[in-house]
């Protein structure tokens, strides 16, 4: 196993580390409060090429792998996670269905101008009855001459307020259940789709999550992804890969808290000395270094199997709920590290702490990870 990165990485990961914290970070607080990403971050991060990351060189991305990939989600996912997921689902589960499924006049009409961060991707599965039971959908798409109806109400949708593509799961034969769902590309503006409510939510400013309404919308032919039948292994591949990008995230947030906390620790004193001299604390900064390092070897080892080609499928879900527990765990015990200052609003920790609780649930709940871990753990041993 090789986790080396390019020089140009390595190169391009330090700029994006000073973005954030130049550009990025003094926005936090607004973010927060405005529960809207300023649009000058916006414009400097096409600058930098942040929604380029999943798309190949020939269509105007960086063109970096998953391990590239993974080197700079890592630095995203250290400041606002609001930002980090708007920047994480349009270049994760929101582009990386046309850059793997989609044809050649998809990706040349799609993204190149995804690259440029010009048209904003998201990805559109769940729908009220069908959350974890994500075959059980209601959205239908039915053929009339050359264009399909599609009719049915996706919600929770990332980046819907914002998006211009959405990658959209629908049925097109309820006769058979997971086979009948195919994935369509369907444009903001297309006749009969709107977008709907847009959800109040515990945390994650500035990410908009939001209902998609289908009424008689009318998409061409031509805007099938992949074939006809095969929408729900599409989902899932999209998914496998989106849950690597994530987990590279939840690693830079919990980097970033014990970043904070060592500050923290040495500054504050009880007891006339700094708290890191309590064992208790010192304690909690070496659970919470140990596991980053563990779920950092675990991220480019799965994003290293990407890479080659290899099915990841176990591994993905694995990293998946890794990741998100660590994270969670992580920032439960920087509140307590941190003590009323960690529940205090005018201090980050607090955010991170709220923002973390949603990785256990989208992109498949942890459970559901575990369900998909166990059952492939059951076909490889009953080879
Ligand atoms: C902020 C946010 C953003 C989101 N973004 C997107 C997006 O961009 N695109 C998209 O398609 N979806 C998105 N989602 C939806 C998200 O993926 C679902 O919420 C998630 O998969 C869980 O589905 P559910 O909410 O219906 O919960 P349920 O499926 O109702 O689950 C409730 C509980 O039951 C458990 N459970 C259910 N079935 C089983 C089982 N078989 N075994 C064990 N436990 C089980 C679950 O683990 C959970 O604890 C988003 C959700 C949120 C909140």
């Amino acid at each position: 196993m090789d986790f080396q990165l390019d020089e140009d990485i390595v190169s391009l990961k330090h700029n994006i580390r000073d973005f954030i914290k130049n550009e990025v970070d003094p926005f936090a607080m607004q973010i927060e409060d405005e529960d809207h990403i300023p649009n000058e971050i916006i414009e400097k991060s096409k600058e930098m090429g942040l929604f380029s990351l999943s798309i190949p060189e020939e269509y105007g991305g960086l063109g970096i792998g998953m391990v590239g990939k993974c080197a700079l989600y890592e630095e995203i996912g250290k400041t606002h996670n609001g930002y980090t997921t708007l920047i994480g689902a349009h270049t994760g589960i929101g582009s990386v269905g046309i850059v793997e499924m989609g044809n050649e006049e998809q990706k040349r009409k799609y993204l190149p101008a995804m690259a440029r961060g010009d048209l904003i991707g998201a990805f559109a599965l769940t729908e009220p009855q069908a959350g974890s039971h994500a075959t059980n959908l209601k959205t239908t798409a039915v053929k009339k001459g050359n264009k399909y109806i599609i009719n049915g109400t996706k919600h929770y949708i990332t980046n819907a307020t914002v998006a211009d593509v959405f990658t959209v799961m629908a049925v097109t034969d309820a006769s058979k259940g997971a086979k009948g769902i195919t994935s369509f590309i369907i444009e903001r503006g297309m006749p009969g789709f709107k977008i709907g409510a847009v959800e109040r939510k515990m945390g994650l400013r500035g990410s908009h999550s939001a209902e998609l309404v289908f009424e008689d919308c009318e998409v061409p032919e031509e805007n099938v992804l992949g074939e006809v039948g095969q929408g729900y292994v599409n989902a899932l591949k999209i998914l496998a890969n989106g849950r690597a990008g994530l987990a590279a995230r939840n690693l830079g947030s919990s980097q970033k808290l014990l970043d904070m906390c060592m500050v923290h620790v040495q500054e504050r004193e009880q007891f006339n000395v700094p708290i890191i001299e309590h064992q208790a604390v010192a304690h909690m900064l070496a659970d919470i270094a140990l596991e980053i390092e563990v779920l950092r070897s675990f991220t480019y080892r799965v994003a290293w199997m990407v890479d080659r080609g290899e099915k990841v499928i176990k591994e993905a879900a694995m990293l998946k709920l890794f990741g998100s527990e660590v994270y969670n765990r992580v920032a439960d015990k920087a509140v307590q590290i941190h003590g009323g200052l960690g529940y205090i609003k005018d201090f980050p920790v607090e955010r991170y702490y709220r923002d973390a609780r949603i990785t256990r649930i989208y992109e498949g709940t942890s459970e559901i990870q575990k369900n998909i871990i166990s059952s492939q753990l059951r076909k490889e041993y009953s080879k």
